[in-house]
């Protein structure tokens, strides 16, 4: 199998072929070709978190899984907290085909999860994005958004407003006007990411404006929760994997008060292959809950598989 190393992503996958890659999969989702498989996610103690994200892709020919997790003791080790590891397998043989590092490739997926929603859910007017967070993933999740829409500011706010100016840079490398502002500041937005580890709603419906666009990217637990549960009851509410949504998504919340029938829940793909209109009125909430999906990250561990072994890069081993 050929081993593609942490340190190798970044030359091999770009943001525009996580978009393709994703794209490829949530439609592949959508015609049934391709499942994810059950997440499993332990508690290990001391606030570290494991567990693996899997699934078959039939017509993409992949099988593998995602190992992973948060470490928050890595923070000392100047290694980030959230480390995780692509393992590939031969769908018809089971021989392993690639282990392939996880930690970019999952900010890599993750944010063009988010700017897929936004590409095909936000009007087509859309000037202003929101980011509620400023961690890892948000400077990702900007990068991603800038990609796909032409914005004429951005504003953001985040529970540690020290981590802001940080994003202020992504957005000012990017050529984009960059406000800090209250959540109350949020109903100017016509787009907004939210990408924290919250464990309770910070974004209320108040705070959203007819028309907007959420994609809710960073609730991907049992627990966490990002927006108001009402908000969801007054949005058009789209997925990446409705199992998830429900389970581990920011609609766990919504489902569990009664005020939001999973029933409701569109699997975003079928947006993509053309089975749901999306959006259809422009005063409409539109909120994609982005739980991560096994199979995103197998479809980009495969892109960079095939681009080291086009190059010659990695390392052949025998297992
Ligand atoms: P990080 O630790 O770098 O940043 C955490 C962010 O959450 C910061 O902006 C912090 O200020 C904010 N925050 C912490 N506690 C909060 C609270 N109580 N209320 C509001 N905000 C709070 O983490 P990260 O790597 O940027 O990841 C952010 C989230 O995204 C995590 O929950 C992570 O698990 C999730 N995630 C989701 C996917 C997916 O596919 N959906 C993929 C990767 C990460």
């Amino acid at each position: 199998m050929l081993v593609v190393p942490e340190a190798l992503i970044a030359g091999l996958v770009s943001p525009a072929d996580a978009f393709a890659a994703v794209e490829a999969t949530f439609a592949a989702m959508a015609r049934d070709e391709a499942y994810n498989f059950p997440v499993v996610r332990e508690a290990l103690g001391e606030g570290r978190q494991y567990g693996f994200k899997s699934g078959l892709d039939r017509a993409g020919g992949l099988l593998g899984v995602k190992a992973g997790g948060y470490f928050p003791g890595n923070a000392g080790r100047n290694i980030p907290n959230h480390q995780s590891t692509v393992m590939l397998f031969d769908p018809d043989s089971g021989r392993p085909v690639a282990m392939v590092g996880g930690n970019l490739l999952t900010a890599l997926r993750t944010a063009a999860a988010s700017a897929l929603s936004i590409d095909r859910l936000a009007r087509p007017e859309a000037r202003v994005l929101g980011m509620v967070g400023a961690g890892h993933q948000a400077a990702y999740q900007l990068r991603a958004a800038a990609l796909v829409r032409r914005w004429d500011r951005v504003i953001g706010w985040n529970l540690h407003p020290e981590m802001l100016p940080k994003l202020g840079a992504v957005a000012a490398e990017l050529g984009l006007p960059f406000e800090a502002v209250g959540l109350e500041r949020m109903v100017e937005a016509d787009a907004i990411i939210t990408i924290t580890s919250s464990p309770a709603a910070s974004l209320m419906a108040a705070h959203v404006a007819p028309g907007t666009h959420l994609a809710c990217m960073g609730t991907d637990t049992k627990g966490k929760q990002e927006v108001e549960a009402a908000l969801l009851a007054r949005a058009t509410v789209f997925a990446d994997e409705l199992a998830q949504s429900v389970s581990i998504g920011e609609a766990q919340h919504a489902v569990a008060a009664g005020i939001l029938e999973s029933a409701a829940i569109i699997p975003f793909g079928h947006v993509l292959i053309g089975t749901h209109l999306g959006r259809v009125r422009a005063d409409e909430i539109t909120l994609f809950d982005g739980t991560g999906v096994g199979l995103q990250d197998l479809a980009v561990a495969a892109v960079a598989v095939v681009r080291a072994r086009e190059r010659g890069l990695g390392a052949e081993v025998q297992v």
